[in-house]
């Protein structure tokens, strides 16, 4: 390893830290505790008793692993933004009637561990999950991840206030276990950026900026009662365009405020940063008086710090916090070692370890692939990275570094790099002349002479109800439980009920349900080589939800077929024409851990290139309308306007190669969830698909109008009824919404679907509203 040189500044506060930690538990202790906890608030202490372990032994572990700075409340009982909310008294008024159940926990034999539990509880939950006739919060995607937190809705009728309580009773448990704590929370740009302004209300959340610090100055005062030194204050927001420009000279101002009142406490404040470079939280926040900023190292270049005093202290998150590799030792003391030349450093990771699973220990899928564990880090590994790279900065040689195990880290490294280096012939060799489809025009006839659909076709996403009878079927599969032909034989039964149900219906366009699909992205990543899936390794996505994303590390490729024979089995049970159902390489992509040693562009194309094979072979197997999935192009949409452009060009490329060797008579749909596509409009009409389905019936008929009066010009299918939710449409509203599709669209343009798959619905609800979409889309059509 090359000698660095030794920081030249004063010594840092402390070394080494991380934004914050998973919460859910190695084993989703805290899902399992919530949800007994809604199926039965008696069970109060038991949840109380969950969290107090959880929180003791993550903050007990850190510091004995050398954490020398510890976060302390990035525990969260649902999400760190409706913690906020709850903190500072937004949560919305239509919960306020909520009872509290709590009150069960007091008498449990651990007192303290009762204090956990907030006098808010049961209205935060409310808020988060709705209640009898109360609708939820809004939830969204936490900035470019695939974590979603809640939207808080701000009345400005309602003042803020402050209550740290349940912060409060968590910096005392840490105290009390003799942790160096650092209390931890979304600060308030980042608050107000992330929030909207209540129905009928007015003004922008960011308006109330100097109204929120008021609150926040109460919490410091909590805080500095307790006798902390520190508090971290996450501000990811500031270097994105949710804090617009002309905003830049108020945050300042409103943070010089914050930080003044700390230091008149006694209290230093680190801002942390992360999911973009940081630059210009750097820049904006320059004259504040902050003490630290935690900037995350991994998403972009290394922010120039110049602009920064001398000794504020750089929280250099150079361990990626949500990706599942081990760092590359060497080169992140390399960078580490520069930045200190002019400004005190401590190692943290680049964000929250909320996005990445616990402990490879906890992982017994990699027992038998000793090569790829080698090389990757968890949450509890990504610490002990963090601590090593620490001491190494900060006592280069010293013993206690070899002993820690660094120099193997750096070995593996070695190891790595070469492993990764293997063969992109595969890519090399099919490349150019990967999308032949004519232009939509011919397309279009091509299919109309294969096809022969009535106008208005009607037809669904591509699952269906999964009952428990077939989750079942597909476990005992999975745990060897059954044989290949009995289980083969339990999706044919289900195939053809589903075939049979969407005959009875009338739809148009069939689909085989789905019913061997897991997941939409796991299921093909089990069939691709280059990836493993995990059996336990967890990661929270929302809320209680949590999804074990596969880890895509080495060359893709398709060693057999993948849905070939459910297809087949399908296409033989019926006349109508049957959809292959596949998922494109951006949701492949968007939904797992993917290698960070060559860019995403190129992965992609790997993956296109299976999907491509998989698109051919359906097409041989007589396959007539294919679907691509992309429900995730929104998502890996680059936070930073400059990157857009790139990620479009890519992305597109990506889907043109799975789907351009398709001949031009099979139909090409592709699906889209989510309905804040205005950005990206562009972006879906090159991928020049046949016919695209979107989520549409939340957000009302808006988008369609958007999009009529925009450059998109492919047939279109807005989904007519919300699947979230258990509601039944009527053929009323149905009628209505597809008409105002024809108007707007022209009846030409117009396909009639929900909004998205329905495996998460009963088959009764199915039956219904699938009954009054085909109702609907017959009376429609008879009266064009
Ligand atoms: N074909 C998938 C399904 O119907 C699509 C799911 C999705 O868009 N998230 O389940
Ligand atoms: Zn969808």
């Amino acid at each position: 390893m090359t000698a660095h040189p030794t920081p030249a500044g004063p010594r840092p506060p402390f070394i080494a830290t991380v934004p914050g930690f998973p919460r859910i538990g190695a084993h989703r202790e805290l899902k399992k505790a919530i949800e007994a906890y809604w199926r039965d608030p008696a069970l109060a202490p038991e949840l109380a008793k969950t969290a107090a372990a959880l929180i003791d032994r993550r903050l007990k572990r850190a510091t004995a692993t050398g954490l020398d700075s510890v976060p302390v409340g990035t525990f969260s009982f649902y999400d760190q933004m409706l913690d906020v909310a709850a903190m500072v008294g937004a949560l919305p008024a239509r919960i306020d009637g909520i009872p509290d159940h709590r009150t069960a926990a007091a008498t449990g034999d651990d007192a303290s561990a009762a204090e956990l539990l907030p006098p808010w509880l049961d209205r935060y939950f409310a808020a988060a999950r709705g209640a009898d006739g109360i609708p939820p919060l809004e939830m969204t995607k936490w900035f470019d991840t695939n974590y979603h937190h809640l939207v808080p809705e701000l009345d400005p009728a309602r003042g803020f206030t402050a209550d740290p309580s349940f912060l409060v009773a968590q910096v005392r448990r840490a105290r009390r276990d003799h942790v160096p704590a650092r209390p931890a929370l979304i600060g308030p740009v980042t608050f107000l950026a992330l929030s909207k302004t209540a129905a009928g209300a007015t003004g922008e959340p960011l308006d109330r900026l100097s109204e929120l610090v008021d609150a926040y100055l109460d919490i410091l005062d909590a805080l500095a009662a307790e006798g902390v030194d520190w508090v971290q204050l996450d501000e990811p927001a500031i270097n994105t365009d949710r804090v617009p420009a002309e905003m830049e000279a108020r945050v300042a101002g409103q943070w010089r405020r914050l930080v003044e009142h700390a230091h008149g406490l006694g209290l230093a404040v680190l801002v942390q940063t992360y999911f973009t470079d940081g630059q210009r939280a750097v820049d904006v926040l320059a004259d504040s008086g902050v003490d630290a900023i935690g900037v995350d190292c991994v998403a972009g270049a290394v922010p120039d710090v110049s602009g920064l005093p001398a000794s504020t202290l750089i929280v250099a998150g150079i361990v990626d916090g949500r990706n599942v590799w081990r760092t590359n030792c060497g080169r992140a003391l390399g960078s580490l070692a520069e930045l200190a030349q002019s400004h005190p450093v401590a190692v943290s990771t680049s964000c929250s370890l909320l996005h990445v699973p616990h402990s490879l220990a906890a992982e017994p899928s990699l027992a038998n692939e000793p090569e790829l564990r080698a090389r990757l880090a968890f949450g509890e590994e990504k610490i002990v990275e963090v601590v090593s790279l620490a001491r190494a900065l900060h006592h280069p040689g010293g013993q206690r570094i070899r002993r820690n195990g660094f120099l193997a880290a750096a070995e593996a490294d070695k190891s790595a790099d070469v492993s990764s280096a293997t063969g992109s012939g595969a890519l090399e060799r099919r490349k150019g002349g990967v999308h032949d489809r004519s232009p939509f025009p011919l397309r279009r006839e091509a299919q109309r002479r294969a096809l022969d659909l009535p106008p208005l076709p009607t037809s669904t996403i591509g699952s269906f109800p999964q009952t428990p009878e077939v989750r079942a079927a597909r476990a005992a599969f999975a745990r060897g439980e059954s044989s290949e032909c009995a289980y083969e034989a339990a999706m044919v039964r289900e195939i053809l009920h589903v075939i049979e149900e969407q005959e009875k219906l009338g739809l148009d366009v069939l689909v085989h349900g789905e019913p061997e699909r897991n997941d939409m992205v796991q299921y093909f990543a089990e069939q691709l080589d280059g990836f493993h899936c995990t059996s336990n390794a967890w990661v929270q996505s929302y809320g209680t939800r949590c999804v074990r994303p596969p880890i895509l590390h080495g060359d893709v490729s398709r060693p057999a077929p993948m849905t070939v024979r459910w297809f087949r089995a399908a296409q033989d049970m019926t006349d109508r024409p049957v959809k292959g159902m596949l998922t494109g390489p951006v949701t492949m992509l968007a939904w797992s851990f993917v290698r960070d040693d060559r860019p995403l562009a190129d992965t992609a194309q790997q993956v296109a290139l299976a999907i491509r094979d998989e698109c051919r072979d359906l097409e041989a197997a007589g396959a007539k309308v294919i679907q691509v999935d992309e429900a995730a192009i929104r998502e890996l949409l680059p936070l930073r306007p400059e990157d857009r452009a790139a990620y479009a060009e890519w992305s597109v490329e990506s889907f043109r190669t799975a789907t351009g060797g398709l001949s031009d008579a099979t139909q090409l749909h592709t699906h889209m969830c989510y309905s804040d596509f205005g950005s990206i409009l562009d972006l879906i009409r090159d991928m020049d698909a046949d016919v695209t389905t979107i989520e549409a019936a939340r957000a009302g008929y808006e988008l369609v109008d958007a999009i009529a009066n925009s450059d998109f010009d492919l047939p279109l299918g807005p989904g007519v009824w919300d699947i979230h939710s258990p509601r039944v449409p009527d053929v009323g509203e149905v009628t209505e919404r597809i008409n105002h599709a024809v108007r707007t669209l022209g009846p030409d343009r117009v396909w009639v679907v929900p909004d998205c798959g329905l495996k998460t619905r009963s088959w009764p609800e199915t039956r219904a509203s699938l009954g009054a979409l085909v109702k609907a889309a017959r009376k429609v059509r008879a009266s064009l």
